[in-house]
């Protein structure tokens, strides 16, 4: 396989679904795992260049035998997620431990299997979130995030001297299955929050993790960048 291989959790829908495409267009093999399929008639125009797997996060067995099939994966990009609605007094312990073991764990999982077959000038790009700096109605969830992006900062350190780049993206609010799945109302409401009252486009992320994937791209790592049209700024002005 001449081109390089991106490997993706959660490529079958939304953000992941964008980055797949972005990355088959910049050059890579790009290998899915999702714990669906991709849905018939997406990846259409890129079908050449892309690999399913069908791998939960939460299997280790299930997402090394995805990698099994590429002998060196040049960048892993780590979307997989969830995401669940509710008061801090109705988090269940089980809700927090599922939200830990998809959102946060499924990233460690994940790059601990990649690493032996990732060489040097490699890549890794997580997936955090705006809600990392905070949120109401899903504290597990910003719980996550927040854990996703010092877990990017401390293997950023670890694996520095082997030249591996660990970056994260933290997306604001996207339009995506994920964020569809609110009552329409909700969705309003959330969108009308935005800088400039409408929610990214998953193209908009993918853009991001593609610059941080891309192997031309040096000397940064340990980075979380905001891509939500500037809301995590705060301030006082309109
Ligand atoms: P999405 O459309 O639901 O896509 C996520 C994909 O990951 C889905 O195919 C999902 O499957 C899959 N997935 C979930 N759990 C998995 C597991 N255990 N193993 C393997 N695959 C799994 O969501 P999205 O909006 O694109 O979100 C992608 C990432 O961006 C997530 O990490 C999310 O937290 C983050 N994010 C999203 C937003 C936003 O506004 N959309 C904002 C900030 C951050 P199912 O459909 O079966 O769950």
């Amino acid at each position: 396989m001449a081109r390089p291989v991106a490997f993706v959790t959660g490529g079958a829908s939304g953000i992941g679904l964008a980055t797949v495409e972005r990355l088959a267009d910049d050059g890579f093999h790009v290998a899915v795992a999702d714990r669906n399929s991709v849905p018939s008639g997406e990846l259409a125009s890129c079908a050449d260049r892309v690999s399913v797997h069908v791998a939960d996060v939460r299997d280790r067995a299930a997402i090394a035998a995805a990698m099994a099939a590429y002998p060196e994966i040049a960048a892993l990009v780590c979307v997989a997620g969830i995401y669940q609605p509710r008061r801090f007094e109705e988090i269940s312990e089980g809700d927090f431990e599922l939200m830990l073991d998809v959102n946060l764990l499924g990233v460690f999982r994940a790059v601990q299997e990649v690493l032996p077959r990732m060489p040097a000038g490699g890549r890794i790009v997580t997936v955090s979130s705006r809600a990392a700096i905070g949120g109401t109605n899903f504290a597990h969830y910003v719980a996550s995030k927040a854990g996703v992006i010092g877990l990017t900062r401390a293997m950023a350190m670890e694996f520095r001297d082997r030249r591996i780049a660990v970056n994260s993206v933290a997306p604001g609010f996207t339009d995506t299955p994920m964020t569809r799945a609110m009552p329409a109302d909700q969705y309003k409401i959330a969108q009308s929050l935005e800088p400039g009252g409408a929610a990214a486009d998953p193209a908009d992320i993918a853009g991001a993790i593609a610059f941080l994937a891309n192997p031309a791209t040096k000397f940064i790592t340990g980075q979380t960048l905001f891509v939500d049209g500037g809301k995590s700024l705060g301030g006082l002005g309109v």
